[in-house]
C-alpha cells in the first residue's frame, strides 16, 4: 500500500459537498479495513471560496492541488453567482485547476451497469454489458486556438473565428494516454477526427498512426471520422474499447457516450497530465454532474459518480487497480439489489436518501473486502 498518498478535496458547492460526504465514508473505511491511509486536505472552490475567500481559488488551494498525488472535486456552480463578471464565476476555479495542472487528457467511462439496462434511452441489448472508456485531448483545438474573435466587417456585417490547431506534441502525448488504456483493456483503440474535411485531422489521424506504429504495434487501432462515431455509439456502441479524439468532437461524444448508459448521477470522470521524472502524473477526479441547484440540500443526490470518481483515482492516480474493483463491485451489488435514489428510480420505486445510498455502499465494501 502506498504511504501517505495526498490527496486534496474540494467539495465545491450545491451537492458536491452532499456527495463528497459519502466519499469521504468510504475514504475512512479504507484507512480502516485496508490500512489504506491518505493525507486529506480540505480546500473550497467555486462559489463558496467566493464567499469566504473572494476568489473561485486561491492562489494557496492551486498550490495545494499542485502537490497533491490527487484532487478530488465535487461540483461549482449555483444560481447565487450566476449573474458575475465572467471571469469572476464559479467555473473559472475548475478551469483554473485544469489549465495550472495542465490536465490535457480527460478520461470518461461509459459502463452500463446491468441493474440499470432499463435506465437507457436504447434497447437493453445494445447497452448491456457496455464498457467503453473515451478519451478526451483537454487542452487544446478550436476551443484555444487562436486568432478568435468577433469583428465587424467593412459593410457592417461581423465574422466570428475560432481556430482549430494541433501539433504533433499534442497529439501524440493524448494517443499515448489512449494507447496505455488500451493495454489495459480489451487492447483496441480507435482514433476519431474530421481527416475527411480537415487539415488538423489529417494531422491527427498520420500522427497517431505513426506512434502506433513506432511503440504500440499489438494494439489493434482504428480511425474514425467524429459523424461515424456519433452514428455507430448510439448503433452498436459495444464495437468501441478506447475512443481517442480532439477537443471539439470529444465534448460531444463523451457526453453522447455517457448518456447511454442512463443518469448523469452514475458518471465519473478524470483529468490527467503529463507524468514527472517520478511518474506521477497530475490528475484530478470529479463526477462529470454539475451543482444540481435544483436538489441541493435536500439529501437526496446520488453520490455513486463521485464514488466511482474515488474509483478511478485508486486505479489511474495509485496503480490499486484492485482496490479500484472493490469499490465498482461494491456499487454494482448495491444496484443489483435494488437500490436506487431518485435519479435512477423507475416511477413508483422506493428511493434512498445520499446517506442511505453511501450506507449501502458501504455495507457492500464490508461484505466484500474487509
Ligand atoms: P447538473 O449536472 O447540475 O444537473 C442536471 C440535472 O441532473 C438536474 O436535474 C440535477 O438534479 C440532476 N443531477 C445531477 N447530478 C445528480 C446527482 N448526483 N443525483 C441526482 N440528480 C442529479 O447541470 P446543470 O443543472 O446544467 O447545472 C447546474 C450548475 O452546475 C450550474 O451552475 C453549472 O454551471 C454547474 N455545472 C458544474 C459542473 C462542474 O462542476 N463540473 C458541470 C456541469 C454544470
Amino acid at each position: 500500500m502506498p504511504a501517505n498518498k495526498k490527496l486534496l478535496v474540494l467539495p465545491g458547492d450545491g451537492i458536491g459537498p452532499e456527495v463528497m460526504g459519502q466519499v469521504g465514508r468510504v475514504v475512512e473505511w479504507f484507512g480502516d479495513r485496508r490500512a489504506l491511509k491518505f493525507e486529506i486536505e480540505e480546500g473550497l472552490v467555486g462559489g463558496a471560496a467566493i464567499d469566504a475567500q473572494g476568489t473561485p481559488l486561491t492562489d494557496a488551494t492551486m498550490d495545494k492541488a499542485m502537490n497533491a498525488d490527487a484532487v478530488l472535486l465535487g461540483a461549482v456552480g449555483g444560481p447565487k453567482w450566476d449573474n458575475l463578471p465572467f471571469a469572476q464565476k464559479p467555473e473559472r476555479g475548475l478551469l483554473r485547476l485544469r489549465k495550472d495542472m495542465a490536465l490535457f487528457a480527460n478520461l470518461r467511462p461509459a459502463i452500463c451497469f446491468d441493474a440499470l439496462v432499463s435506465a437507457s434511452s436504447l434497447k437493453p441489448e445494445i447497452v448491456s454489458g457496455l464498457d467503453i472508456m473515451i478519451v478526451r485531448e483537454l487542452t487544446g483545438g478550436v476551443y484555444f486556438g487562436s486568432p478568435r474573435g468577433i469583428e465587424t466587417l467593412a459593410d457592417g456585417t461581423r465574422r466570428g473565428v475560432n481556430t482549430q490547431i494541433y501539433t504533433t506534441p499534442e497529439i501524440h502525448r493524448v494517443a499515448r494516454v489512449g494507447f496505455e488504456l488500451a493495454r489495459k483493456r480489451g487492447n483496441k483503440l480507435c482514433s476519431v477526427e474530421k481527416a475527411n474535411v480537415m487539415e488538423s485531422g489529417v494531422l491527427w489521424r498520420e500522427e497517431v498512426t505513426k506512434l502506433h506504429e513506432a511503440e504500440y504495434r499489438e494494439v489493434e487501432l482504428s480511425h474514425m471520422y467524429a459523424d461515424n462515431c456519433a452514428m455507430q455509439l448510439v448503433r452498436n456502441p459495444k464495437q468501441f474499447d478506447v475512443i481517442v479524439t480532439d477537443n471539439l468532437f470529444g465534448d460531444m461524444l463523451s457526453d453522447q457516450a455517457a448518456m447511454l448508459t442512463g443518469s448523469l448521477g452514475m458518471l465519473p470522470s478524470a483529468s490527467l497530465g503529463d507524468p514527472d521524472e517520478t511518474g506521477r502524473r497530475k490528475a484530478l477526479y470529479e463526477p462529470v454532474h454539475g451543482s444540481a441547484p435544483d436538489i441541493a440540500g435536500q439529501g437526496i443526490a446520488n453520490p455513486i459518480a463521485c464514488v466511482l470518481s474515488f474509483a478511478m483515482m485508486l486505479r489511474y492516480s495509485l496503480d490499486l487497480g484492485g482496490e479500484a474493483d472493490l469499490v465498482e463491485n461494491a456499487v454494482r451489488n448495491v444496484l443489483a439489489s435494488g437500490k436506487r435514489t431518485g435519479d435512477i428510480a423507475l416511477s413508483g420505486e422506493a428511493t434512498l436518501s445520499t446517506a442511505e445510498m453511501g450506507a449501502a455502499v458501504l455495507a457492500e465494501l464490508e461484505t466484500l473486502g474487509a
